[in-house]
This record gives structure tokens, C-alpha cells and sequence, in this order.
């Protein structure tokens, strides 16, 4: 230290370039880096300067570009530290790249309160061991009384693997042809019901499959002597139009029942009971009073929960899957349990419940105050009529009514990489925001948000 404070003091004039190099708390109040180290936490921000300015007195770098290299890299810093926050502008409401469904604030609460030590598997009444997640699967039952028992794994494909596994594992699953579908990222149903041990019948054709194509086909598996079953998959991902028909669940169970195999139903979208705005969505109550054994579903779909699966249905099937050893290596965590347990409990305020809800008109008045709000800073945009989707996690070509403010097609990419970063739509050469699945409460943030991408500074405006 001592000999490099004389060195200091012996070249001590303006053309020392040590002196150029900042001080810390200058940098961490930089406009570019300040936001950045909040973000990545100051600590850590603290030791990414305190590097740079020991390169800049090295002679590494420099001094003048200290500030521009902390940026840089603290940038980096916070892009690599995983899912970051989007607000999601495009009007889809369950976006399998944005993490499907958003988590109500009841469960975002109950999410910290199971961050701890918690009673997941304790009866704290008595002292004694607990059922694992007993309150989830009680109010599952609750909101499905057709259902004896039920049982969470950690999704849907899971919830379909341990059923199809555990009822026919070694034998053979009779299945429609036009129900083998991909679930995305390029993984299929086939592929996974038979990685794990079961085979599969496929019957019908990829578009008309009936009720005489199962019969035969059941005779059979129920005669083989190995175990079967009869699996019914309802794609929520894509719809078929056109010359089309499958068979419907309450025949398919009768025709189970008559050869004493049972029926699983892969309903996807996780809607526990018949919703009147989505009529061609299957729902788990219905299916079960069709005479289904079981029916599986995803959490985190039309439900609006944490990935899960969902298995709901006759109590001796469900114990047949929970005795299984894959059940322990498909289980939930008890962040997952806490999470959808106050899913459940409230599932009318799901933000995905209430974005399908919104209305056109509702919409249209947030719409039109951001478009104005935009052109008095001077910035073009129009309010348009827009269509939401339920999306990719049901009833895909439900179209929904609403409202969204035009924008410049270049402020898509600004918009993508602010911070907050939002998602918008881009479409016949515009940007398109729309609010249906933005809280009216952060409809300041989204306007700040559009601000800035424009190059507006949002308190100068
Ligand atoms: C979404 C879906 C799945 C997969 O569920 P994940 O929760 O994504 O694992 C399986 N079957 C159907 C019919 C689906 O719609």
C-alpha cells in the first residue's frame, strides 16, 4: 500500500490515470449500472466494481470505461440469474412460454409461508405423522364430490404416465388414433404411456373413430390375461374441425365396465366443472359422472395453479396409483401442495380466471386511456379490437372479445428487453398491446413500460 501511495503521490497530476477511475458509489448510482445492481443485489454488484476498478489501477482497463464495463456485465449478471419477471401483453392468458398460469396472490402467499420448516406432513393436533398434502386433497375432493379420492403428482404428464403405469403396465392401453397427440417441445403421449411399460392398442383413424372400433379391441385386452385399460385423451392444445367424431365418455365407460377394465380420461385443461363460457371444454365432474375411473388433469392450465397433476376418481384406482413405486418419484413438493391448495380455495380469483373474464368493454376503457395517454407524449398509437385466446392450456380456439393500443412494430423488441420486460404481439406490421392479462393496478407500469421503449422518459412526459 505504502508503495503504491508513493507511486501515487509521485506522478499525483491530471495526467494520472488512476485518478479517472470512479469511486464505487459513483458507479452504483450510475443511471445504467444503479438499476442494474438493485436488481442483481448490491452486494454482488459491490464485488463485479471493486474488480474493475482494481483492473483500471493495474492498467487492465481503462479507467474511463469502468462504468461501461460494469454495466455490461451486470447486465449479464442479471439476464443469466434465471426466469425473470414479464408482464404479459399479448392477450393469451395460459402462455406455455411465459410459465402458463400466473399464481393468485392467496397463493403466492401460501408459496412463502411453505418456504419454512411447515406442516406438510404433521398433524400438529395430535403430534402425529400426516396424510402428506391431506388439505389439498380434501378441497379437491371438496370441488369434486364425484371423485373418492384424489391425488397430486408433478404434472399432467405425470399424472397420465402413473396412471396409465400403474393400471397397465405390461399390458395394453386401447386408445382412439386421433387422440396420440404431441404436448409440445416434441414430446408425444405415445411415446411417454409407453416408456412406461404399458402398449398401446391404437384403434380408429386420425380423424372418425367409433364406438365399434374400441369393442373389438377390448374384447381382446380384457381376454389377454395382463392388465388394460381404456384411456380417452381430450387435446387442449389444438382443435379438429371438419369431418371428425370420436366417442364420448359415457358410452366408452359403459363399454369399460362391461369388460371390467377401467377408463382413464386425460382431460389436460384441469377445469374442474362445467364452465358455461367454454362449452366444449371437458370438465372433471362430468367426466366422472359419465362413469370415468379416473380422470387427470394439469394445475396449472384452466385451473390457474402451480404445475401439477392431477389424478381424481374412484378410490380403489387411485390407490392402486399411489401404492406404486413411481408415485414416490412423481411427487410434489410442499411448495407445489401449499400453492395449489390456495389455488383451490379461491378459484374464482385466479388472475387467470379473471383474464378470461375481462370484458370487451371493460377492456376498451383501459385500452383508450393508454392509447391517450401514449399520444399526449407523442407517441402514435390506436386503440384496435383484438381477440384473446384461452391459449395453448385449453379451449384453443375459444376467440375472446377485447381491446388492444396499437404501437409502432419496432417498440415489440424494445418492449421485450425494458424492465420490466413485457411481452406484446406483433401482427400486420404493428405492436399490439393488450391488457387482458395485465392487473389493471400495473396498467401504469405497462404504460411506463411503453414509454420508455419509445424513448419517452416516463417523468418528463
Ligand atoms: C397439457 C396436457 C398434458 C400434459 O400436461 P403437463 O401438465 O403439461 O405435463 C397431457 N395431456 C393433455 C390432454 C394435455 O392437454
Amino acid at each position: 500500500m505504502r508503495t503504491e501511495a508513493g507511486a501515487g503521490r509521485e506522478r499525483d497530476d491530471d495526467t494520472d490515470p488512476r485518478r479517472r477511475i470512479p469511486p464505487l458509489d459513483v458507479v452504483l448510482r450510475d443511471p445504467v449500472v444503479g438499476p442494474l445492481a438493485a436488481e442483481l443485489g448490491r452486494e454482488r454488484a459491490r464485488t463485479v466494481v471493486v474488480e474493475l476498478q482494481r483492473r483500471a489501477r493495474s492498467g487492465d482497463l481503462d479507467p474511463g470505461q469502468v462504468r461501461e464495463v460494469a454495466a455490461e456485465q451486470l447486465a449479464a449478471l442479471v439476464a443469466a440469474r434465471g426466469p425473470r419477471p414479464v408482464i404479459n401483453a399479448t392477450g393469451v392468458v395460459v402462455h406455455t412460454n411465459l410459465g402458463r398460469a400466473p399464481l393468485s396472490e392467496a397463493a403466492r402467499a401460501a408459496l412463502v409461508d411453505a418456504a419454512g420448516y411447515t406442516d406438510v406432513e404433521l398433524d400438529l393436533a395430535t403430534g402425529e405423522r400426516g396424510r402428506r398434502g391431506g388439505e389439498v386433497l380434501d378441497a379437491l375432493r371438496a370441488a369434486v364430490p364425484e371423485a373418492g379420492d384424489a391425488m397430486v403428482v408433478g404434472n399432467g404428464a405425470a399424472a397420465l404416465l402413473l396412471a396409465t403405469t400403474a393400471l397397465a403396465g405390461g399390458g395394453e392401453v386401447v386408445v382412439s388414433r386421433g387422440e396420440l397427440v404431441e404436448i409440445g417441445d416434441g414430446f408425444r403421449l405415445p411415446d411417454l404411456i409407453e416408456s412406461g411399460g404399458a402398449r398401446l392398442h391404437e384403434v380408429g383413424t386420425t380423424n372418425r373413430t367409433h364406438l365399434h372400433d374400441y369393442e373389438q379391441a377390448l374384447a381382446r385386452v380384457a381376454s389377454s390375461g395382463h392388465p388394460g385399460a381404456l384411456l380417452k385423451v381430450h387435446p387442449s392444445n389444438f382443435w379438429v374441425d371438419g369431418f371428425v367424431s370420436d366417442v364420448p365418455v359415457a358410452p366408452l365407460a359403459e363399454l369399460a365396465r362391461t369388460h371390467r377394465l377401467p377408463l382413464v380420461v386425460d382431460n389436460g385443461s384441469g377445469l374442474l366443472e362445467p364452465d358455461p363460457a367454454l362449452p366444449d371444454e371437458p370438465d372433471a365432474r362430468t367426466a366422472l359422472r359419465d362413469g370415468a375411473g379416473l380422470v387427470t388433469a394439469s394445475g396449472d392450465k384452466l385451473l390457474g395453479g402451480p404445475q401439477a397433476g392431477i389424478i381424481l376418481g374412484d378410490a380403489e384406482l387411485v390407490g392402486r396409483l399411489r401404492r406404486h413405486p413411481m408415485a414416490r418419484a412423481l411427487r410434489v413438493d410442499k411448495l407445489t401442495l401449499a400453492a395449489l391448495g390456495a389455488t383451490l380455495r379461491d378459484r374464482a380469483a385466479t388472475p387467470t380466471s379473471v383474464a378470461r373474464r375481462a370484458t370487451a368493454a371493460g377492456l376498451r376503457t383501459r385500452v383508450e386511456r393508454l392509447a391517450r395517454e401514449l399520444s399526449d407524449a407523442g407517441i402514435t398509437a390506436r386503440p384496435v379490437p383484438h381477440e384473446g385466446r384461452v391459449g395453448g392450456g385449453g379451449a384453443p380456439g375459444v376467440p375472446l372479445p377485447g381491446w388492444a393500443v396499437a404501437v409502432h412494430e419496432g417498440l415489440a423488441a424494445r418492449l421485450r428487453l425494458g424492465r420490466p420486460a413485457v411481452l406484446a404481439r406483433v401482427r400486420d406490421g404493428s405492436c399490439l398491446v393488450d391488457p387482458r392479462c395485465v392487473p389493471p393496478e400495473q396498467d401504469e407500469v405497462l404504460l411506463r413500460a411503453v414509454l420508455d421503449a419509445a424513448g419517452v422518459d416516463p417523468d418528463r412526459r
